[in-house]
């Protein structure tokens, strides 16, 4: 038999559907947006961080990161009174469902860092209600959710709280950028369970997702098989990566064109156009992490993971490869020369700046002695904390270029597709455009006389 663990029904959009009260653990990228977009469904959404800076900012309506959309949908689910932040626990307590969205970094072995994860099971066991649902949407290794679940058996038991409650995993897949869509509008949503009994609540939350969204499919798994899907789906996605970057090096060799290369392999249906584009290697929160802890998880098992062990060398000389180009144009005299950097996130439409390929050249051009102008549309405030007076920030592209000997797009933003390339030449001091996302025309650039570098052609 099912149990509805439903306060009620609403109504929304015509639609007739249960609203539960949910609470989320960790308010960053996913967690705050899931909890948006689950509010925006009509259920009752608390999110919960120890952060409590972060808490009292958004109950003051700052929201701490840059994703498109998401002030807008924050301002309206509040007004719905669908959504609070709290650093407070207790306020889990009438929950019906508490997600654990809380990061899981690289330790320094490789391996991802459970303590968060394992501190938020533990202090989620002193609150939960009878019955509840904890999920696990941390990107997690193999067994987590068992551990997770040791972990608050232990504690209730410590606590003489004689209370059930159901485990799940339903690991996050959106990208940074454009997050709220991701969520909104997901390809699929991965549900693992141990019983039918929680893998049917979680449909019924997940439901009116499908009203809106009709490819979305719906996948019910074991827990291990949900805890690897998630997993294995940032490798492939960064092995694509890293192997188009092969080619495309081998494009420069052979006086092939990448761009044409990628269109035409794309062209094919068993191989698809995603993620075919090259440029100067991955960075961001997931790819690096994921496909570290992916291999431990392997050594740990006993499996040599060959393939993604090459997939993080190409990466490591992708990320470098903008600075070996430059290198070679100043034949090794980087010394006093000043270069501008386009571009500081670790990809466009984000201000997050985690293991961003704009810090390793920086980094470099440093040691080298240059004077480093940097600009980005959105992460300058993120660079500022990372970086601090190391670099000269400008606030726009023309600040940022002018008077540079040469200059080094990192990062795809709109804004700089649109710069004529006339106006580079003429606002810098040299003349050497190293273009890492490939998004100027080539012969256009060398008609204005610039010294153009780019990837793979
Ligand atoms: P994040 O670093 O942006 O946010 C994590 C939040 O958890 C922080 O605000 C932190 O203060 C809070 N926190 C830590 N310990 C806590 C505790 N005990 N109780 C309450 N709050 C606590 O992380 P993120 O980018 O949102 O990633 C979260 C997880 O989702 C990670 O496992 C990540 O790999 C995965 N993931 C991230 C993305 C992405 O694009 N960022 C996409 C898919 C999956």
């Amino acid at each position: 038999m099912i149990t509805i663990i439903s306060h009620s029904m609403v109504l929304i959009n015509n639609i007739n559907y249960i609203q539960m009260d949910i609470s989320i653990i960790g308010t960053g990228y996913v967690g705050l947006v899931n909890g948006t977009c689950i509010a925006y469904h009509g259920n009752k959404v608390t999110c919960i961080d120890i952060d409590k800076k972060k808490i009292e900012n958004l109950n003051c309506g700052i929201i701490p990161i840059y994703e498109p959309n998401l002030d807008v949908m924050i301002s309206n689910a509040i007004s719905k009174n669908n959504l609070s932040f709290s650093s407070n626990y207790e306020d889990i307590e009438d929950s019906d469902i508490v997600f654990i969205a809380v990061g899981t970094p690289q330790d320094e072995d490789g391996s991802a860092d459970l303590k968060y994860v394992l501190a938020a099971a533990k202090e989620l066991a002193k609150h939960i209600k009878d019955n509840c649902i904890v999920v696990v949407k941390s990107t997690v290794p193999v067994g987590t959710c068992h551990l997770v679940k040791q972990c608050i058996t232990n504690e209730l038991a410590s606590l003489g709280r004689h209370i059930q409650f159901h485990i799940a995993s339903n690991p996050e897949f959106l990208k940074e950028g454009s997050a709220i869509d991701d969520c909104l509008y997901a390809d699929r949503i991965v549900i693992g369970t141990e019983d039918v009994h929680t893998q049917l609540e979680l449909r019924e939350l997940y439901r009116p997702w499908s009203f809106k969204n009709t490819k979305l499919q719906i996948l019910s798994t074991d827990i291990k098989s949900s805890e690897m899907i998630k997993y294995t789906s940032n490798a492939m996605l960064a092995t694509r990566i890293s192997f188009i970057n092969e080619i495309a090096n081998l494009c420069e060799k052979v006086g092939a064109n990448i761009e044409d290369v990628s269109k035409g392999v794309g062209m094919d249906s068993r191989i698809g156009d995603k993620f075919l584009k090259p440029g100067c290697g991955y960075g961001g929160s997931c790819f690096p992490k994921d496909v570290k802890a992916l291999i431990k998880i392997g050594e740990e098992h006993g499996e040599q993971m060959y393939i993604l062990n090459s997939v993080e060398e190409v990466n490591y000389f992708q990320k470098r490869l903008m600075f070996r180009k430059l290198w070679n144009h100043f034949n090794g005299n980087l010394n006093k020369k000043t270069i501008a950097i386009l571009g500081l996130a670790f990809k466009p439409n984000t201000d997050d700046m985690r293991e961003a390929t704009s810090l390793v050249l920086i980094d470099m051009l440093l040691q080298e002695g240059c004077n480093v102008k940097v600009y980005d549309p959105i992460a300058m405030k993120r660079c500022k904390e990372i970086l601090g007076d190391k670099v000269q920030y400008c606030e726009g592209v023309y600040q940022c270029i002018l008077g540079a000997d040469a200059t080094l797009l990192v990062t795809e933003w709109d804004e700089f597709k649109n710069i004529p390339l006339s106006d580079i030449k003429r606002y810098m001091n040299g003349n050497v455009l190293i273009d890492g996302r490939n998004v100027y025309d080539k012969d256009k650039a060398i008609g204005c006389g610039l010294v153009y570098d780019s990837i793979g052609r």
